[in-house]
């Protein structure tokens, strides 16, 4: 008799288990275990949203919203780009509200892709991209990016990797996994070659206010580049807000408006509760969000050197909240580190090689956790490495 895997895709039949949530769980398992496994806040959501919302729950406010998301989120969102960032996109037709960045990063690869596209994903890189590429069709084409030029987008990679058949690349920088950032100069040779290519850019900027050297510099902001940049925003990171489910994307109107077609007949909207938090953030959760920018810093340099001073060597994260030491002196791969150290020291990171090529080697610690929980896996890490390895 048949099983009912034979009922499902190829491509989900052989579409690999995240390989982050292996950790994850085990964490959640044992309460003796420190995770710095997951990328999530260790904060709450600000309470000026909470109570927002709580309000407008009180008043009944449980009903969907436009597709495109409440105007005065849409508009919040369009001056909150335009202030930090340079950005201007207009509220009413190249902004859409999503149920977190993570929907936005479906819909834009579901708009662009046709079948015998190729998209670039650079890597170490987030672990969606690729699955998501192929349930929508296209062909992943990953280029590696190497730790010797910090883990950043250069224009004689780019080159490489481009063929007639791409139709687009998704970059994500501050990085997750890596911390990498890129400036306005490391942008302006690889803007040069998606015009001349005529490429799309899906540009993840989940962790865009998550910069601890200066400021997040949007690929849309350079020349040329404006019209074929699909910026996937959100309020899960900045905001503490990963349980909310709220994101967006902008881009040119006519972009976007193929977007919102998908997204009225799959998600319709995204939760109303979310919106109206988000609203509020924008209005009064900017102090709270500087605030958590600046202990994520503190734990960050705290964080790295102490990798470095027990013999990981890491090279400075530059944002994001993610530490990424090399673990190559240890002789182990990385998923044996990560699985042993788990179980072992009871410290859970995620092995490099979830990330894509290049990934081996290293590990990913996540900093969004208490400095004392920071210190605490740093002596564990210590021990295990001086008695166990
Ligand atoms: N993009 C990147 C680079 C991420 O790291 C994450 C979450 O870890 C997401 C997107 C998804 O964000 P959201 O919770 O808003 O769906």
């Amino acid at each position: 008799m048949k099983t009912t895997s034979s009922f499902l895709t190829s491509t989900v039949q052989v579409m690999p288990p995240s390989g982050i949530r292996q950790f994850f769980n085990a964490a959640e398992a044992d309460d003796e275990v420190i995770s710095l496994g997951v990328g999530e806040p260790d904060f709450v959501t600000p309470q000026c949203a909470i109570d927002a919302c709580k309000r407008a729950l009180e008043h009944g406010r449980t009903m969907y919203t436009p597709n495109e998301g409440l105007m005065e989120l849409r508009e919040g969102i369009a001056d909150y780009l335009h202030a930090g960032f340079q950005l201007q996109y207009e509220p009413s037709r190249e902004v859409l509200v999503t149920v977190g960045g993570s929907e936005a990063i479906d819909l834009a690869l579901r708009a662009l892709i046709s079948p015998g596209d190729e998209i670039i994903i650079p890597v170490p890189g987030y672990v969606a991209y690729a699955p998501l590429v192929q349930l929508n069709g296209g062909t992943v084409v990953e280029l590696e990016l190497s730790a010797e030029h910090g883990f950043k987008l250069t224009a004689d990679a780019l080159q490489q990797a481009i063929t007639p058949r791409t139709k687009a690349i998704v970059v994500n920088f501050p990085s997750n996994p890596t911390g990498a950032v890129m400036t306005h100069e490391d942008w302006l040779p690889i803007a040069r070659l998606a015009v001349a290519h005529n490429l799309v850019v899906i540009s993840d900027e989940m962790y865009a206010e998550l910069t601890y050297n200066g400021r997040h510099t949007s690929v849309a902001s350079l020349p040329g580049m404006r019209e074929r940049t699909v910026i996937i925003g959100g309020f899960s990171k900045a905001f503490a807000m990963t349980g909310w489910r709220v994101g967006y994307l902008c881009g040119d109107a006519g972009l976007v408006s193929a977007m919102v077609k998908i997204h009225q007949y799959t998600a319709l909207c995204a939760p109303i509760m979310g919106q109206i938090a988000a609203i509020e953030c924008l209005r009064n959760g900017l102090g709270d969000r500087d605030v958590m920018r600046q202990a994520y810093d503190e734990r960050r340099q705290m964080f790295v050197q102490g990798l470095s001073d027990i013999g990981l060597s890491c090279r400075d994260s530059q944002g994001a909240f993610y530490a990424f030491p090399s673990i190559t002196g240890t002789g182990l791969d990385s998923q044996q580190f990560a699985e042993r150290l788990l179980r072992e020291a009871k410290v859970a990171v995620v092995p490099g090689h979830v990330f894509g090529a290049g990934g081996e080697g290293f590990i990913r610690c996540s900093y969004a956790a208490s400095s004392a929980r920071l210190s605490e896996a740093l002596e564990r890490m210590e021990r295990w490495l001086q008695t166990h390895v």
